[in-house]
Formats: C-alpha cells, sequence, structure tokens
C-alpha cells in the first residue's frame, strides 16, 4: 500500500485534478490518496465562521455564496459528460444547503467544525465524480468513519488502524482509495479537524496505520527548502532528511508540513516524499531514518511566541523549583518550545496565548514574571549540528545586528534555535541565508 496527498494548490484548478488523476494510477500498487480542500476554501471557510460567530449573518451569506459560485465555475472543466456534470453539481448543492441550513441554527464550537469540514467533503466527492467519467475503478473511505482524536485532542495510531482496516476489507475488490485530509472525529464523536494544515498529518497517519511502503506529499513546491521561499528569494530543494531533522523543521515554522506530521511515519518507518506536483520528475525530498549527510540543512521561523521570564533570587538552588513552574505549564496543557535559566531566573517559550493570563496568575507566586509577545523563534536544522565545528561562530557572525533574546544549543543534535523580536525575522532569515548557505 502506498499513500499520496494532494494539497490545496494540487486540487485546486480542474486541470490540476487532471494532472492528479495521472499521477495516482502510474503505478499498479495499491493506493489510498488523501486530499485537502481545493485552495482558499479552507480559509473561505474559516471566514464564513467568523461571520456567524460574530452574528453577522448576512456577511456570512454572501460568504457561501460565493463559494458556491466559484464550486459551480469548477465543475464544467472538470467533468464533461451530462450525467458527471449532473452529478457533481448535485454535490455541490448539497453541500451548500448544509451550509445554508447552518446559517439558520444558533452558531457554536461544534458547528463551526461542520463548516469546516465542507472543504475536504467536497474536494474528494468532485474528484470521485472525474475518477468515475474516466472509467478509473475507486473506492472513497470517508475518513471521518476510520480518523478520530482523543479527549487530548490527539491521534492515535492504535485506534485509527482498525477502523481503516475494516473499511478496506469492505472494497477487497479496490485498489485506489480516496479519503479526506484534515477531517476527523473527537472523542465525543463531533466532527472534528487535525489543525490547519492537517491534510499532511492525515496522510502520515494514514500511512503508518496502513504500514505503507511510502507516504508521498504532493505540493506546489519541490520539497523541502533550506530557508523559507516566501521569505527568502534564494532557496534550495534538499535531497534528504532524517525524521529528526524533518520533523523540527515542522514544528519550527517550514510550513510545508503540518507541525506534528513526521511522528506516525517515523514511529512505523515509513519513507516519508515532499514533491511537486507541478514538476513531477522533480527529485523532492526523502525523509528516512537516516539524515544522508552531517551539517546544517536547513532554517525555519516560528512566529507568534510568547515569552516568559521569571526572575527569583531564591530560585535555583531549591530543587523542585523548575517542576513546579512546569506544573503549571502541565495544567494548563501548554507546551514549552525553548527554555534557559541562570542562577536567578528561568525564561519559557510558548507558541499559545489562550491561557497567558492564568499562567502569569500562577507563576506569581514564585517570582517577578516578565512577558514580551511578538517574537519569533529561529531553528537552524541539521545532522550533528552541535558538534558541527564553527556552527556556533558563524550563526552569531551572521547575526550581529540582530537583537537575539534566547538560543537554545545542545537540547538537541539537529537543532539550533535563537529567539529574535518577529521584526527582525525577514532579517535574520536573509542573514543566514547568506552566513551559512552562502546564498543571496
Ligand atoms: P499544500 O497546500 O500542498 O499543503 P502548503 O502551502 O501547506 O501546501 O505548503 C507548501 C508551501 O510551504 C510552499 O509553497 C512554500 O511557500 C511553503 N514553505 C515554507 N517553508 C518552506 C520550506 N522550508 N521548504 C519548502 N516550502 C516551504
Ligand atoms: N484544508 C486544510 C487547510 O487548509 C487542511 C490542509 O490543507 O492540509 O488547513
Ligand atoms: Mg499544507
Amino acid at each position: 500500500m502506498k499513500v499520496m496527498k494532494f494539497g490545496g494548490t494540487s486540487v485546486g484548478k480542474p486541470e490540476r485534478m487532471h494532472q492528479v488523476a495521472q499521477l495516482i494510477t502510474k503505478s499498479n500498487e495499491p493506493t489510498i490518496v488523501v486530499l485537502s480542500a481545493l485552495s482558499g476554501t479552507t480559509n473561505a471557510l474559516v471566514g464564513i465562521g467568523e461571520s456567524m460567530a460574530a452574528g453577522n449573518r448576512e456577511e456570512a451569506k454572501q460568504k457561501i455564496d460565493t463559494l458556491e459560485a466559484h464550486y459551480k465555475q469548477f465543475i464544467p472543466d472538470l467533468v464533461k459528460t451530462t450525467a458527471a456534470q449532473t452529478k457533481a453539481q448535485q454535490i455541490v448543492g448539497e453541500h451548500f444547503e448544509f451550509l445554508n441550513i447552518i446559517l439558520k441554527i444558533s452558531f457554536s464550537e461544534a458547528l463551526s467544525k461542520d463548516i469546516l469540514a465542507q472543504g475536504e467533503l467536497l474536494s474528494t466527492k468532485l474528484f470521485s465524480v472525474y475518477l468515475e467519467e474516466q472509467g478509473i475503478a475507486h473506492s472513497l473511505l470517508p475518513a471521518l468513519e476510520f480518523m478520530s482524536i482523543d479527549i487530548h485532542e490527539e491521534p492515535q495510531i492504535s485506534s485509527i488502524r482498525p477502523k481503516l482496516n475494516a473499511l478496506l476489507e469492505q472494497h477487497k475488490d479496490k485498489k485506489l482509495f480516496i479519503t479526506q485530509g484534515y477531517i476527523c472525529r473527537n472523542a465525543r464523536g463531533e466532527v472534528d479537524n487535525l489543525k490547519r494544515g492537517g491534510s499532511d498529518y492525515t496522510a502520515s497517519l494514514v500511512a503508518a496505520a496502513a504500514q505503507a511502503s511510502v507516504c508521498e506529499i504532493w505540493t506546489d513546491i519541490d520539497g523541502m527548502h533550506n530557508n523559507d521561499p516566501r521569505v527568502v528569494k534564494k532557496t534550495v530543494a534538499i535531497e534528504q532528511l532524517s525524521f529528526e531533522e524533518a520533523a523540527e523543521l515542522a514544528y519550527f515554522g517550514a510550513k510545508i508540513l503540518h507541525p506534528t506530521c513526521i511522528w506516525p511515519a517515523q514511529q512505523e518507518k515509513v519513507p516519508v516524499k515532499l514533491l511537486n506536483t507541478m514538476q513531477p520528475e522533480a527529485a523532492g525530498t526523502v525523509i528516512t531514518q537516516e539524515a544522508g549527510s552531517v551539517g546544517v540543512k536547513a532554517v525555519a521561523a516560528k512566529d507568534g511566541i510568547i515569552s516568559i521570564n521569571i526572575k527569583s533570587s531564591r530560585m535555583l538552588l531549591a530543587y523542585g523549583f523548575l517542576r513546579k513552574i512546569f506544573e503549571v505549564f502541565e495544567k494548563y496543557r501548554t507546551p514549552i518550545d525553548m527554555i534557559t535559566t541562570s542562577e536567578v531566573a528561568v525564561s519559557v517559550t510558548i507558541d499559545s496565548g489562550q491561557h497567558l493570563k492564568a499562567i502569569v496568575k500562577e507563576l506569581e507566586p514564585f517570582g517577578a514574571i516578565e512577558v514580551e509577545t511578538d517574537l519569533t523563534i529561529i531553528s537552524v536544522v541539521g545532522n550533528e549540528i552541535a558538534q558541527t565545528q564553527d556552527i556556533l561562530s558563524k550563526l552569531f557572525d551572521a547575526l550581529t545586528p540582530v537583537p537575539v533574546r534566547m538560543v537554545s544549543y545542545g537540547g538537541s543534535k539537529h537543532n539550533v534555535s535563537i529567539l529574535v523580536p518577529s521584526s527582525y525575522k525577514t532579517q535574520t532569515l536573509q542573514l543566514l541565508n547568506t552566513g551559512l548557505f552562502g546564498l543571496e
């Protein structure tokens, strides 16, 4: 079994869907295809939810109508026969009728998840109509019947696997399966999702659950690049990464991968390939156990970071102090990204301000608290970089003009991270591109 995931831009135009159909039928290996929503759809659905949450039904209605018009226009270029067009229009009609019904119901968090799920439901159903028109045998596997998260909103391979296998068993006569990325059911049985960019996570979870031979992530760029191509002009694709390196890059902001999508593939040792739908012959990036080479591979940036500094003269000599601090973050289920300590102070960073007030309140008895927002973690990732000669001197030479707030070095063999004000992000990424990679 192989898994192929196609992102929003890869299915965002009728001709792209046609191309996807070619790519998924090239090999004879049984394949599970994971699709995202058409590009722009999830953003539009978020907008519809926001208008409803704000009680602005008229605005929500306008947004629904605009999105529906987009889908209606999509169909004539996707399929040609009257039968297929009628079927596709019917699908679009049903999903937009659902959105229009929701418009009349009082808004809730659970309802917003139902709205968000429409994107992947639409893309997979429309793609299925196209495959049918082309006479390509396949089955639709409803993700809501096998993809789930537990009470901590975390997916478990052990609960996904039996449900997926049972569904595959029902379609033994088929070799091609289409399913929705991103969407799942939560512990209450409601429709939920794996957070933005979550289709990558679906793909990796499906690949792990099915013990696939490979998990291919098809997107709009030829693999993981050494730097953020949205910020820096000259970037190059990386041939090979280890799971650890890829996980660090994804977690620390390389948008090409969902932040936590590597662990399932890593756990089941399924190689991950990052490939370009627009340039299928390009080598892309291979992610396996082996790193391939030693040294710096890439830098990534993660925005929206908050630092919390706790200063106390009574602090570090007292054992148990750090535990008490960490317990506060554990209580609010808020992960810490970076940490530095000195004799009298400890600084940590978090990437969510959701419980900031409560956390600060509970930390106050331990010392003086200072909070700084609008920070960015810049991570330098590579194999054994902590042991690579000159990495720190090169890093600090490159960063002379940047007011670095924190440095994390040595915690991971694959990562050196620095914390900078977000206003310095572009400059920092550019300086590192020149200083570490010799690129303009
Ligand atoms: P998809 O819709 O296929 O999931 P995404 O937009 O989520 O695609 O991810 C691909 C995008 O990630 C690229 O177009 C690129 O702009 C961005 N990106 C950010 N950092 C990197 C990086 N280090 N390497 C490659 N792409 C990156
Ligand atoms: N459609 C979802 C999003 O835009 C999931 C994904 O594309 O990975 O976030
Ligand atoms: Mg993505």
